[in-house]
């Protein structure tokens, strides 16, 4: 008798009013991409993060790829970008025919290592693309200090971080203070995906926010065909459609409204995971941190000697149990269209021993337990 499957991640569209706003869209016939939910959606979640203004987009990656358009870079210009993402963070640089330069990440947060990110600036250098792994966000306030003294702008991937917060200097005081802020409010603009395993769906989906008004505005135009929103059909730039529908936005909003209870449900599995998973030699936890709030997307741990099991042999381990895993991705460096080499001890380190455990938000503490007891069986 084969045992329940419990798969890595799955939406949660039940419990709240996803299905009636979707509804009211279908009824209304407001399916397209003009309509209340967009705005308000928008609206609200840009304020959530801590900002003023909210672009929604088609998924992240037009998300990505809208807000480094409208920073206007392109031939030429250098990106950083951390080795370890997922390899829309790099596709995006590369549409707009700039250079995305990878660095390693530090061990601690899984994210982009402010060290290695002072060694590969040059004059080229425009942006920095932190991108917050697995929920987990990088080191941020070192980062903020290294672009400010280099003058480069900061685009934050949290495609996998909704709601993740770190505790950055305050930059407005004087005096030393820190305080909690969101990520994706930390740098120039900041960007997330709605895909349909995200901390919150749209189905397909993405936002840019950000806190200066005319970027807003550009990536307003640049989503709508680059029309010239005072002069119908009149085109100033070569834009994109990359608008999101009312439909996207209507299911948006009602996930929207229970993000904190679906960040809660995401941080009582990493608790669970811990209590069980803790103290067996080899497995290592992901990172906690007293600086940073994680949202733990997908809750993750490293898996090494002494350890009797590689990650790939548990993750067949774990198929034949009926329990859905996934591996850490590839460094990007690795990736046929971006070969490069550099020092990547960390994220090679990381790619070959980190595996992705069930984190949908339905899941019970007995399914944890199931999970938790494959890993325990060879300790
Ligand atoms: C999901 C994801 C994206 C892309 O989002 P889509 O909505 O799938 O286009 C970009 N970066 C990271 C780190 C992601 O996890």
């Amino acid at each position: 008798m084969n045992k329940p499957f419990i798969p890595v991640s799955y939406p949660d569209l039940t419990g709240g009013n996803e299905r009636k706003y979707l509804l009211d869209c279908f009824d209304s016939s407001w399916i397209s991409s003009k309509g209340e939910y967009i705005r308000k959606f928008e609206y609200n979640f840009a304020k959530y993060i801590g900002v003023r203004f909210g672009v929604a987009t088609s998924n992240g990656t037009t998300a990505l790829h809208l807000a480094i358009s409208a920073l206007g870079l392109g031939k030429g210009d250098e990106v950083i970008v951390p080795n370890l993402t997922f390899v829309a963070s790099a596709n995006v640089v590369r549409y707009t025919g700039a250079k995305p330069v990878f660095v390693d990440v530090e061990k601690e947060t899984w994210g982009m290592d402010p060290t290695t990110v002072e060694k590969a600036i040059t004059k080229r250098t425009k942006a920095v693309m932190p991108v917050h792994l697995y929920g987990q966000p990088a080191a941020m306030g070192k980062l903020i200090d290294i672009a400010n003294k280099h003058n480069l702008s900061i685009i934050e991937d949290a495609a996998e971080a909704h709601g993740a917060q770190v505790r950055i200097k305050d930059q407005e005081s004087r005096i030393k203070r820190y305080k909690w802020r969101k990520v994706g409010s930390l740098g120039k603009a900041g960007c997330f995906s709605f895909y349909g395993n995200k901390i919150i769906t749209t189905g397909e989906g993405g936002m840019v926010v950000t806190d200066d008004e005319k970027l807003a505005q550009k990536m307003r135009i640049l989503r709508d065909h680059g029309q010239n929103p005072k002069k119908r059909y009149y085109h100033d730039v070569v834009g994109f459609n990359y608008r999101m529908t009312n439909m996207q936005a209507a299911i948006g909003m009602a996930q929207f409204e229970r993000i904190e209870k679906l960040i809660v449900k995401k941080r009582e599995i990493a608790r669970c995971y811990e209590k069980y998973l803790k103290g067996i030699n080899g497995i290592f936890l992901a990172p906690k941190l007293h600086w940073s709030k994680s949202v733990y997307w997908m809750y993750s741990v490293l898996i090494d000697s002494p350890y009797p099991k590689t990650r790939d042999e548990m993750m067949i381990i774990l198929q034949k149990e009926n329990i859905e895993t996934r591996p850490f991705f590839y460094p990007v460096s690795k990736l046929p269209p971006y070969k490069q080499s550099g020092d990547f001890a960390q994220s090679i380190y990381l790619s070959a021993h980190g595996i992705n455990l069930p984190s949908g938000t339905t899941l019970s503490e007995d399914d944890i337990k199931r999970v938790a007891k494959v890993f325990q069986k060879y300790q």
